[in-house]
């Protein structure tokens, strides 16, 4: 019997969708092995997730509301991590691919003596032991990957790599007992500063209305604002309309900027290049307006509209402003 253990990024009790996403992929991966699902929240709201994880598959929650959690770095949450995987023993643990759990990974695997496998996009049980796939070298190759020394894997799982789909059970809450101090306490956080960008996270939007180099400037992204707003949606950007600095990285799109798989992705202006569409080539529905027929984008592309974008996005916002209206 194998268990499998979660870390959970929530802000004040409201889980980030890659907890979901990874909460649903344990509830199968515990099926497989014959084991449960566990999760832990950790700090100011971290009871409040208890529902909705259980809709999307966890068993057990292991949380604990204590402030402290959010007023100290890193080492709080190791410590409590690691105390709970003494007592738990999971076959494996799973972390978002954040900023957040890609540090507390590393440090965990160093304190257990295991192995990270980072940026996952696949993980199965085979033979009784987790697999994991990940792409390297922007997505050229897809590699599989094991943790040889028999310990649990620390895996961080790429946003959007799987479906947040339900998995009703009723989760149980233990509260975490562990409670920081010592060196756990070291680095405290004084100040939180809101990083400007999307209102929501890209890697959370259903629709994506993203902008590159053809856009020229900073000015046409509110013309994609516009059209993002009539359709519910976000603003996102190839890394050349960021390196241009004509919008802030947290909208980037691709290898090195977010993985998103919304329901709908308009891109504009984007050429197609392989470490853009390694970040965005999984959405349901790709829609591309570009000027060259031959853009790599529209291989990729459902539906395409080879024209001038300054005459295309203006008079699309304008036909749907006006069904809209009807
Ligand atoms: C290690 C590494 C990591 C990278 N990571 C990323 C990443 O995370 N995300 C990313 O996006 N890129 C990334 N890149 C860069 C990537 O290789 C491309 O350079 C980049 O994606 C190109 O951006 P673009 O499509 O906006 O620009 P271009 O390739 O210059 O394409 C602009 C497009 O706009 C079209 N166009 C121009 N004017 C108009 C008009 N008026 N109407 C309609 N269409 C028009 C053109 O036909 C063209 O197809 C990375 C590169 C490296 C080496």
């Amino acid at each position: 019997m194998t268990d499998v253990l979660l870390y959970v990024e929530h802000e004040e009790g409201r889980p980030r969708r890659v907890s979901l996403e990874i909460s649903a992929k344990a509830a199968d991966l515990a099926a497989a092995a014959g084991g449960s699902v566990h999760a832990v929240a950790l700090g100011q709201g971290a009871t409040q997730t208890l529902d909705q994880l259980g809709q999307y598959g966890t068993d057990v929650l292991h949380a604990s509301d204590d402030e402290t959690f959010d007023q100290y770095l890193g080492d709080p949450l190791v410590g409590a991590v690691e105390s709970l995987i003494g007592s738990l023993q999971p076959g494996a643990i799973l972390l978002p691919y954040s900023q957040d759990g890609k540090d507390l990974a590393a440090r965990l695997a160093v304190r257990l003596q295991t192995g990270v496998i980072a940026n996952v996009i696949g993980l199965e049980v085979v033979d009784g032991r987790f697999e994991a796939t990940e792409t390297i070298f922007g997505g050229a190759y897809t590699t599989t990957v094991r943790v040889k020394n028999g310990r649990p894997p620390v895996v961080t799982i790429r946003p959007n790599a799987f479906r947040a789909e339900a998995r009703p059970k009723t989760a149980r809450l233990e509260e975490i007992s562990y409670r920081p101090e010592g060196e756990a306490t070291r680095a405290k956080r004084e100040e939180t500063v809101q990083e400007e960008g999307a209102p929501v996270p890209v890697d959370e939007a259903s629709i994506i209305v993203s902008g590159g180099r053809g856009l020229g400037g900073p000015e046409p992204f509110e013309m994609l604002q516009d059209l993002a707003d009539e359709l519910g949606g976000v603003v996102g950007a190839s890394r050349a309309a960021v390196d241009a600095g004509w919008i802030s990285y947290p909208h980037q799109v691709g290898q090195t900027g977010r993985t998103v798989k919304p329901q709908t992705y308009i891109a504009i202006g984007i050429s197609g290049a392989v470490q853009h569409r390694v970040g965005m080539q999984t959405a349901d529905t790709i829609i591309a307006i570009n000027k060259d027929p031959d853009a790599p984008i529209f291989q990729l592309a459902d539906l395409g509209a080879v024209g001038d974008l300054f005459q295309i996005v203006p008079a699309l916002t304008e036909e749907i402003r006006k069904r809209k209206a009807h």
